[in-house]
């Protein structure tokens, strides 16, 4: 896509919400490990309904899904305690997250507040068993730099994370209590971001910050972003629960894009003078004799309803991103009132529905050429809720581009959610006593290495070459491999990257219980690796065999695989038999057979002795036989 961004009026901001990787919750001591639901050992229901007086407060984005009150249901686990249920307050407030908190937001220059309050957001989508999400401000009012210059870091908050939903069955909806409670820091940047390269560019080096303090989630699920885009003349819309960086570019493209069309099709209707009526009208009898399969399905116990809207031919199919039509934004707020989709008159005859019907329908609410018809077959109630959110967002299109809230898809699009909450109003946690913040607890946060400045590190201390070098600092095993070449100063760091970073991983995806081998094993096994004891190739028996008998030691281990117990003499006994065997074939390539025969011996001495030592034998032993032939 050929936009110039700066001409458009680009302004994107994004907000990050990264867990901690603390060992308690943010209100109870809790672990935070996520659960398998099949484990899941009881469960319980609510339905959440905020007060009167709360809904006085709600928005119009509440209030949108307070239409669909629905019943919650926890799983719960052998974990899960009263906090979670809600049946015990809340206690004290998490100082290792308030620490992590904090560390983070020295990071990325911000103006930490002198006390910690703990506030009260209402969630009434049945996230949260209290009905409200608690959060925290730190701090406000830092900056990163980036390749467009400075970007402004407007707010650091320390939060609790909402249950896991994990399935919505229409009329109740299931949710998982143990994602519920970890400790969760919401980063907002100002709408600085200024393309879409950018926008993944302050993405990536917020990842790096936050990855650098060692303390935070991995994995998917563990970062969730959310991205604000307008452009002039358009809207203000965010769009939520982007979990892979990849897209971001993507997603900032394509909003420009839809707004972008969006306007120009506003230009258009105006030019056409164009209008939408409110007379939703029934049109069942023009369908009696269908063979549309979807509207004979929908006919049972129901009806087709219509509108006309005028000037809008050819505009309703018009696209917006790639796949999605203006039709598709109808189509999105129409299935908030339970209906499947619509259908209209840019995309007919299809589905079935033959031209005379269209010519009857286009009569009966009296369409001309230039108008489209949009329509719905269900049931009368949900026909109608459809009807009238199809009339609604015709008008805006006739006006504005809409302030929403729009779900990520995965191929870079988006889908309509929500009207824009406003700002969220909040109440004080009474359960939950503020936390002081001193001079002196800030001045003695020590900030982390970056990532980026310990790959450099790495390269000249351990001399690794880059690639295990980044391999290895942006790990979580960065910790354990510094404390391996610390205590065996003579470990070969290359070894113990691959060891780490691709063996463990891969006894892992064989199956290994690799959790069994602790930092007791690879400290051992490095030791034995750098006195020669144990060659390369016998690093991952080793430790396959560890995962089984954790109980041994690595020397009983290297002893029970029969690994240097093959002496130099049967070394060279080997070697020689396989020269000896096979001197034809040396007569004919001379030098040249080193390699083929290299394999021979491998073969029968795997992981018995290093490649290294049977390389350099083999080829000694090769050089003085090749001087006698000559
Ligand atoms: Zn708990």
């Amino acid at each position: 896509m050929s936009h110039d961004y700066r001409a458009l009026g680009l302004k994107a901001g994004l907000e990050i919400h990264q867990q901690l990787n603390t060992k308690e919750k943010l209100f109870c001591g809790c672990p935070t490990l996520l659960r398998d639901t099949k484990e899941s050992n009881f469960e319980f229901f609510r339905y959440l309904r905020p007060t009167q007086s709360e809904m006085g407060m709600v928005d119009r984005a509440a209030l949108e899904e307070v239409k669909l009150i629905k019943k919650f249901i926890y799983k719960a686990y052998d974990t899960t305690c009263p906090v979670e249920n809600d049946e015990e307050p809340p206690r004290e407030l998490n100082q290792e997250a308030v620490e992590c908190s904090l560390i983070i937001a020295r990071m990325l220059n911000m103006n930490i507040v002198d006390e910690l309050y703990t506030m009260r957001k209402i969630v009434i989508d049945g996230s949260n068993t209290s009905g409200f999400q608690r959060t925290g401000l730190v701090a406000t009012d830092g900056y990163l730099e980036s390749s467009a210059g400075r970007v402004g870091i407007t707010v650091l908050c320390l939060e609790e994370e909402a249950a896991q939903k994990v399935e919505d069955r229409g009329d109740s909806v299931l949710y998982s209590l143990d994602r519920l409670g970890i400790p969760l820091v919401e980063i907002g940047t100002a709408p600085d971001i200024v393309s879409p390269a950018h926008a993944r560019e302050v993405a990536e080096k917020l990842g790096m910050f936050l990855r650098s303090t060692g303390k935070v989630k991995r994995g998917l699920g563990t970062i969730r972003q959310d991205i604000n885009i307008s452009i002039a003349e358009g809207a203000r819309v965010e769009i939520k629960g982007v979990q892979e960086l990849d897209l971001i570019e993507t997603i900032v493209e394509r909003e420009v894009a839809r707004q972008a069309a969006l306007l120009e099709i506003k230009s258009e209707l105006n030019k056409r003078k164009a209008g939408v009526s409110d007379k939703i009208v029934d049109v069942t009898s023009v369908f009696a004799e269908t063979t549309s399969k979807v509207i004979l399905k929908a006919l049972k116990g129901g009806v087709v309803y219509a509108v006309n809207l005028t000037g809008f031919a050819g505009l309703v199919g018009r696209e917006l991103q790639p796949g999605r039509r203006l039709g598709t934004e109808f189509s999105d707020r129409a299935k908030k009132s339970g209906v499947g989709g619509i259908f209209h008159t840019d995309e007919l005859p299809n589905y079935g529905i033959t031209e005379d019907e269209v010519k009857v329908l286009c009569n009966a609410v009296e369409a001309e050429v230039n108008d489209c018809v949009v329509m719905v077959a269900d049931l009368k109630e949900k026909a109608q809720g459809a009807m009238e959110a199809v009339i609604m967002r015709a008008r805006e299109a006739l006006e504005i581009v809409p302030e929403e809230t729009r779900r990520a898809l995965p191929d870079g699009n988006s889908a309509y959610m929500r009207p824009l909450p406003g700002a969220a109003r909040m109440y004080p946690e009474t359960d939950v006593p503020p936390v002081e913040i001193t001079q002196e607890r800030i001045g003695s946060i020590e900030l982390p290495e970056l990532i980026e400045e310990r790959i450099g590190r790495y390269m000249k201390q351990f001399r690794l070459n880059e690639e295990l070098a980044g391999q290895i600092a942006r790990s979580e095993n960065f910790v354990i491999f510094e404390s391996i070449l610390q205590q065996v100063p003579n470990a070969n760091a290359n070894v113990v990257v691959r060891t780490l970073e691709t063996v463990l991983f891969e006894l892992g995806k064989e199956g290994v219980n690799v959790n069994n081998i602790k930092e007791v094993h690879l400290m051992e096994l490095f030791r034995l690796h750098a006195d020669g004891k144990i060659p390369n190739e016998a690093v991952s028996e080793l430790l396959k065999l560890i995962a089984v008998k954790p109980e041994l030691t690595v020397e009983k281990a290297v002893g029970t695989l029969g690994i240097g117990g093959v002496g130099t003499g049967e070394l060279e006994a080997a070697i020689d038999k396989i020269i000896n065997s096979r001197m034809d074939f040396i007569k004919d390539k001379g030098m040249n057979s080193a390699g083929p025969l290299m394999g021979v011996v491998m073969k029968e001495l795997r992981g018995k002795v290093s490649g290294q030592e049977i390389s350099r034998l083999l080829k000694e032993k090769l050089s003085k036989k090749l001087e006698t032939f000559k």
